[in-house]
């Protein structure tokens, strides 16, 4: 886990977007039938990225987060999985699409790091192979051309000995060197969109930031826009230009890393916070966990999701957390019934002393 350790640590703001959103999710449910019943794992959710922006989603398991990256991608079973609301890929619709669109934007507009690139890759074909034939599948070349494509992308991704290692198959790589294959792979076609979904968790703290660098310096060439998936705000701190912060397969704050990071308004995302160990902390602290347990998908708390495990449901007036579903409203913002003064109060007086 990466540590995030006090406000200069924060990242300062990077110029706003342009506002032109390449990728527009809105609405979005995705219900999935099991013999005990629908589940829910996501459940309403809106959300905008940008070409040549990052926007990291940031959640425990079981908030939604990657279920809403595969529907993006169009990779959920259609028979027991419900898919609604709107997915807008530069104006395409994605919801509903046919498998045959889906397959032609996949890999080559949007394309997908996966957190395990030994369970991602094929034993059985070379890493150039793996490469190579979505590239030549795309843009219609021949294979000598996707091959050479294949050796550039190695030597993009910082592969040492490329044309050599380009006929190795996975297992002949190490874990940091098969995530930087999967990487090439994924954008050898030059998506515009590229999620990744915990793509260092597995790495040791020093390929982790190496792989970090190379998403920022592959997103600074190509101008993609990257969806960043992850439990692990540090990470989050270091690549992404705006947070989601989902819950229960709900969106409960966003905001640029900046405002969210420095000045946080949902008791969730102080949790999140508050859990993580400081460089700056000391070493015999201990850490505090969100006390209680992810809420169930199959019969989700009512009112707020976060209710059983909030401490500052009695702060509420004139609503009530159990009961009364709280809005995230539009730009930056929390979905809590808490006052701005409140959230403001906590925060500085609470929150902030354990977090220097
Ligand atoms: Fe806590 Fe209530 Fe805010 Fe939900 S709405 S986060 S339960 S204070």
């Amino acid at each position: 886990m990466t540590t995030l350790t006090k406000e200069a640590d924060v990242p300062a703001p990077r110029d706003g977007g342009s506002g032109d959103a390449f990728l527009s999710v809105r609405d979005l449910y995705v219900h999935f039938d099991t013999e005990d019943g629908t589940v829910k794992a996501v459940d309403g959710l809106s959300f905008d990225v940008e070409r040549g922006r990052t926007l990291g989603i940031v959640g425990e398991s079981g908030s939604g987060k990657s279920v809403t990256n595969l529907s993006i991608l169009g990779l959920h079973n259609p028979r027991t999985t419900e898919v609604s609301g709107e997915i807008l890929l530069d104006g395409q619709e994605l919801t509903g699409a046919r498998e045959k669109t889906l397959e032609t934007l996949r890999g080559n507009k949007m394309a997908m790091i996966f957190q395990d690139a030994l369970t991602a890759l094929s034993p059985y074909y070379t890493i150039g192979r793996q490469i190579a034939e979505p590239y030549r599948k795309h843009m219609g070349v021949s294979k000598r051309e996707a091959h050479l494509r294949a050796v550039e992308m190695l030597e993009k991704v910082g592969i040492p000995n490329p044309k050599t290692r380009v006929n190795d198959y996975p297992h002949q790589f190490s874990g940091g060197m098969r995530q930087r294959a999967m990487i090439a792979m994924a954008l050898v076609c030059n998506p515009d969109l590229l999620i990744a979904d915990e793509p260092t968790t597995a790495l040791d703290v020093t390929v982790q930031a190496q792989i970090l660098d190379l998403l920022k310096d592959l997103q600074q060439e190509f101008g993609s826009a990257i969806i960043f998936i992850t439990h692990d705000l540090g990470v989050i701190a270091n690549v992404a230009d705006d947070i989601l912060v989902m819950y229960g397969g709900r969106a409960v704050e966003r905001g640029s890393v900046s405002e969210v990071l420095r000045s946080p308004q949902h008791p969730y995302t102080w949790g999140l916070l508050t859990s993580m160990p400081r460089l700056s902390g000391n070493v015999n602290e201990e850490l505090t966990p969100i006390h209680g347990s992810p809420p169930s998908l199959l019969a989700p708390p009512s009112g707020c999701p976060f209710h059983p495990r909030c401490g500052y449901v009695d702060e509420v007036a004139g609503k009530s957390c159990t009961a009364d579903r709280p809005l995230l409203p539009d730009g930056r913002g929390a979905a809590c019934h808490l006052t701005a003064e409140q959230k403001r109060t906590f925060f500085v007086e609470q929150i902030k002393p354990r977090l220097s």
